[in-house]
C-alpha cells in the first residue's frame, strides 16, 4: 500500500467527474502526490515550477479547451516525462499512432472498469519506470546514434560492439529488459547473438530487436522467425522506434512479474512449493553432472499446531515470516530455498557434500532457536527439525524429497530441535 508515496504525477483533465475519481483513487491506493491541471495552459505553469522536484508521469486527456489536438501529449512528451494517456473511445489507428509515440499506454474512457485500469496502469508505470536497453552495433557511429535516441527518451542504455561482449554482460546478471541489435547480416547467416541469447536464457530470454539498414520484408520475416521480438528498418521515425523499443520492454517485465509472482509464496515471499520442484531437477542435474553430489534438506517447525492453538493463526504467520526471513538470510542466493507449504521449508543445496550441508543445516537450527520472535509485548522461541538427504545418483526428484522426510520424521521421533541424515546414523553405528 502507498508505495509510491511522494512521487509525483502530472493529471491533466478537464472534465470534473473524471478528474475527481482518479484524484482520489491515485491518492488513496498508492499516495501518490497528484497535481491537477484542466487545461494545457495550467499544465505548462505547472511544468515550468516543477524544475526541482519533476514528475515521474503524467496522465492526460486528449481533448482539452485549449488543446483539441493532442496539444497535451506533445507538451509532455517535449519535457520528457512519461505518459498514460485516458481518453475517449477513437479508432484503431488513432491508438497505434498514440503508442507508437511512446506512451505508457492508452485507456479509454467511458467503459466499465477504466479508472481501475488506469490505476493499474498507473501502478505498473510507476513500478517499472526504470526500463534499460543493451545496444549492439559493432559500428560506433550508429551505436552512439541509437543509444543517444534512447536516452533522449528517459531510458537507460549500456552498450556493447558485438555479440560475445553483450553475452558477457548478461551472463554477469546486468538487468536488462531489452536488447536494439545490429541485424545487417541477418539475411545470410543466423544473428548469433539472438540464438545465444534464446539457448542460454531459455523461456527468460531477454527479447531482441533487430535493426537493419538493407533488409527488405524478408529479412524482418527472418528474422522474426528466428525469434527476434521485433524488426526495424532503418530510417526510421524516432518517436516509433522508442515506441517500439518500450512495448518490448514493459511486456517483459510484465512477464517477468508474472512470473515472479508464480513462483513466490504469497505469506512468506520467498519460492514456493512449485518454484522448488520446477527448478529443483535442474539444479540437481546440474550438481551431477559436474561430479558433485549434493543434499537436499526438509525443515519444518516443531509443535507448530500448538503454537497456532495459543496465540491464534495470526501470530502462526508472524512466526512463519520470521523464519523464512531468518532462512533467507542464511541460505542467501547461493542455495535453492522454499516454503513446501503449511511450516515445512525446503533447501537445495548447490553442490555442498553431505558433512557441509549438514553443519549448514545445524547452523540453520541453532540460529533459529537462538533468534527471538516479537510479538506484541511477547518474546517467543520456536525450535525446529531437519530431514537431510544426500543426492548422488539421478533419481526422480520426488524420492530424494522423500528419503529427507524420512530423516525428518527420524528427528522429530528422536526428540525434535535437531538435524537427522545419513551421517547421524553412520555416526551412531560407529560409537
Ligand atoms: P511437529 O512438531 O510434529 O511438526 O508438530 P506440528 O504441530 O508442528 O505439526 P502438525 O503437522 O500437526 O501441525 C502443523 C500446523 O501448521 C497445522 C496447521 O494448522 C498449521 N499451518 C499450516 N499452514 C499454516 C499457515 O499458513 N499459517 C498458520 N498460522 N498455520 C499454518
Ligand atoms: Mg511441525
Ligand atoms: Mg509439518
Amino acid at each position: 500500500m502507498q508505495k509510491h508515496r511522494d512521487k509525483r504525477l502530472l493529471l491533466i483533465e478537464d472534465s470534473r467527474m473524471f478528474a475527481t475519481a482518479l484524484k482520489y483513487g491515485l491518492e488513496l491506493t498508492h499516495g501518490i502526490n497528484i497535481t491537477h491541471c484542466a487545461s494545457l495552459d495550467a499544465a505548462r505553469a505547472e511544468m515550468a515550477a516543477a524544475v526541482e522536484s519533476p514528475f515521474s508521469l503524467s496522465v492526460l486527456d486528449l481533448n482539452l479547451p485549449d488543446a483539441p489536438n493532442c496539444e497535451a501529449l506533445d507538451f509532455v512528451l517535449e519535457n520528457r516525462v512519461p505518459a498514460i494517456v485516458f481518453t475517449a473511445a477513437f479508432n484503431d489507428g488513432t491508438r497505434d499512432e498514440i503508442l507508437a509515440r511512446g506512451v505508457v499506454d492508452c485507456i479509454i474512457k467511458n467503459e466499465p472498469g477504466s479508472i481501475d485500469r488506469l490505476l493499474m496502469a498507473v501502478d505498473r508505470a510507476l513500478t517499472n519506470g526504470r526500463i534499460t536497453v543493451l545496444v549492439v552495433d559493432s559500428n560506433r557511429e550508429t551505436r552512439s546514434e541509437v543509444a543517444g535516441i534512447l536516452r533522449r527518451e528517459r531510458l537507460s542504455v549500456i552498450e556493447a560492439s558485438e555479440a560475445g561482449e553483450a553475452l558477457q554482460i548478461l551472463d554477469q546478471g546486468e538487468s536488462i529488459d531489452v536488447i536494439v541489435a545490429d541485424a545487417e547480416s541477418a539475411d545470410s547467416a543466423p544473428p548469433v547473438l539472438l540464438e545465444e541469447v534464446r539457448k542460454r536464457q531459455e523461456e527468460d530470454a531477454v527479447p531482441v530487436i533487430g535493426l537493419c539498414e538493407h533488409g527488405d520484408a524478408r529479412s524482418a520475416a527472418r528474422y522474426i522467425e528466428a525469434g527476434g521480438a521485433d524488426f526495424i528498418r532503418k530510417p526510421f521515425l524516432e518517436a516509433e522506434f522508442c515506441g517500439r523499443v518500450r512495448h518490448a520492454a514493459t511486456l517483459q517485465q510484465r512477464i517477468q512479474g508474472l512470473r515472479r509472482a508464480a513462483a513466490s509464496d504469497y505469506l512468506t515471499e520467498i519460492f514456493n512449493r512449485r518454484h522448488f520442484f520446477l527448478t529443483g531437477p535442474r539444479l540437481v542435474d546440474q550438481c551431477l553432472r559436474r561430479g558433485e553430489g549434493t543434499s537436499i534438506a526438509v525443515l519444518d517447525i516443531d509443535h507448530f499446531k500448538r503454537l497456532n492453538d495459543t496465540y491464534g493463526h495470526e501470530i502462526g504467520d508472524v512466526v512463519l515470516k520470521h523464519v523464512a526471513r531468518r532462512m533467507k538470510a542464511l541460505v542467501g542466493e547461493e542455495h535453492l530455498l522454499a516454503r513446501l507449504g503449511g511450516e515445512e521449508f525446503g533447501i537445495l543445496f548447490d553442490g555442498l557434500d553431505v558433512r557441509q550441508a549438514f553443519a549448514f543445516c545445524e547452523r540453520v537450527r541453532v540460529e533459529l532457536a537462538k533468534s527471538k520472535i516479537v510479538v506484541d509485548d511477547d518474546d517467543l522461541t520456536i525450535t525446529v527439525s531437519i530431514g537431510l538427504a544426500t543426492v548422488e545418483a539421478p533419481e526422480s526428484f520426488e524420492n530424494y524429497l522423500h528419503a529427507a522426510d524420512q530423516f525428518l520424521y527420524m528427528a522429530k521421533h528422536a526428540g525434535r530441535n535437531r538435524v537427522m541424515s545419513e551421517l547421524t546414523l553412520l555416526d551412531a553405528l560407529a560409537s
